[in-house]
């Protein structure tokens, strides 16, 4: 038996994005760029009470771990600000502390070490009274603030004059605000304008970014359940990303703030705005279909959950159109006659019965994963053997 060099690469790059991207200034959000051509990032929020410290930080850990590189922190109390800079030391990603109604709690945050403070100027007390004081502070301290518009509480008298959330009503609150940091020489800002249909939230970002040069942070606010908050961001982010709009994410869904990250790494890979991780090519099955390809696909994509490899593995239904995706992933199999033929790398490694071809597919994607140096997550390393052979 010989030895196969598979040829995979370690790394798949993103293919050419749909268009340049929209030059931004830059931010540095603690570490991470935002805007200026850094690549967009994925943003979340915690679901737990901020001042519960051990919680808050297993759900960023868990954050952290699912791929997301900016965290928002809720702070409604003085309990919340007094938790914020022990959580601010020990994330590992940055933390944005998200205020409302209290800028006392923006000094607070700015002081505890947060990496940005998000402000939502519909619904801060006087807050365009205390934007000197809060462009001093956080220049001092270097923090980043975003501007965060939201539909649903927007500034009262641009309501009374738009009659409601329009676009133009969302885009001139945003702007009146950064201008209020402006007249203080504060420019270290980034701005949001989400709205919860997807169609004005897209006409919003786009008349904003005719209008300045701020970096933008993506949202579909209130977007609903996983399924349609899922479909109303992608089909939002889709819009504007491939106009080369927007710089940061944050998908919404009432779900585990996990979920959302998922979505919103999900979209970026399938916009070639990040580098493709796993990805599972499935077919939708159809009357010539030999085998139950749902389940077959489902429990592929269920054992090859967490395995940190840029793998495409086909799961084809049959021996029509079964061989040509299997053979142009990276693994696959087309399934028939009760049989399933195991591809890698456009090779027919061997044939197996129906019963094992779910196995087989995770034995050999894992064995792959690990000769391209991945670190297995431990539910799976056992799986790891000698490398793959042709047999
Ligand atoms: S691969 Fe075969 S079963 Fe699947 S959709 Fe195509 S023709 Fe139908």
């Amino acid at each position: 038996m010989t030895a196969v060099n598979l040829g995979i690469p370690t790394t798949r790059p993103a293919p050419e994005p749909l268009a340049p991207r929209r030059q931004t200034r830059q931010l540095n959000v603690g570490g991470v760029l935002v805007g200026g051509g850094a690549p967009v990032s994925v943003q979340s929020m915690t679901t737990t009470k901020t001042a519960d410290i051990g919680a808050t930080l297993q759900q960023i850990a868990e954050l952290t771990a699912t791929g997301c590189q900016i965290v928002r922190v809720a702070c409604p109390t003085q309990d919340d600000a007094d938790a914020l800079p022990v959580i601010a030391k020990k994330s590992q990603i940055p933390v944005i502390a998200d205020i409302h109604f209290q800028p006392k709690y923006v000094f607070a945050a700015i002081e505890a070490g947060c990496a940005a403070v998000r402000v939502n100027p519909g619904n801060i007390k006087k807050f365009d009274d205390k934007v000197g004081e809060i462009a001093a502070a956080a220049k001092a301290a270097g923090t980043p603030i975003r501007i965060g518009v939201n539909a649903g509480s927007l500034d009262k008298r641009l309501l009374a004059k738009h009659g409601k959330a329009t676009p133009e009503a969302l885009v001139e609150s945003a702007l009146w605000e950064a201008s209020l940091f402006e007249e203080h020489d504060f420019r270290d800002i980034k701005i949001s304008v989400k709205h919860n249909d997807p169609v004005v939230m897209v006409k919003a970002y786009r008349l904003l970014s005719e209008q300045c040069d701020y970096p933008l942070h993506l949202g579909v606010t209130e977007a609903g359940p996983a399924f349609q908050g899922t479909i109303k961001s992608a089909a939002a982010f889709g819009a504007l990303l491939s106009e080369g709009i927007g710089d940061t994410i944050r998908v919404s869904l009432s779900a585990p703030p996990v979920e959302e990250v998922k979505v919103g790494n999900q979209i970026l890979e399938s916009l070639g705005l990040k580098e493709r991780g796993l990805e599972i090519v499935s077919c939708p099955s159809c009357g010539r279909a030999q085998v139950d390809v749902y389940t077959l696909a489902e429990q592929v994509t269920a054992g090859l959950e967490g395995l940190p490899v840029p793998l495409r593995v086909a799961v084809m239904g049959c021996v029509v159109n079964g061989p040509g995706e299997a053979r142009e992933a990276d693994l696959g199999v087309a399934s028939g006659n009760g049989k399933g033929q195991i591809f890698v790398k456009g090779e027919v490694i061997r044939t197996v019965p129906e019963s094992q071809i779910v196995e087989t597919l995770i034995e050999e994607a894992v064995r792959l994963a690990d000769e391209m140096g991945a670190e297995l997550p431990e539910e799976l390393r056992e799986l790891a053997g000698p490398v793959v052979q042709v047999h």
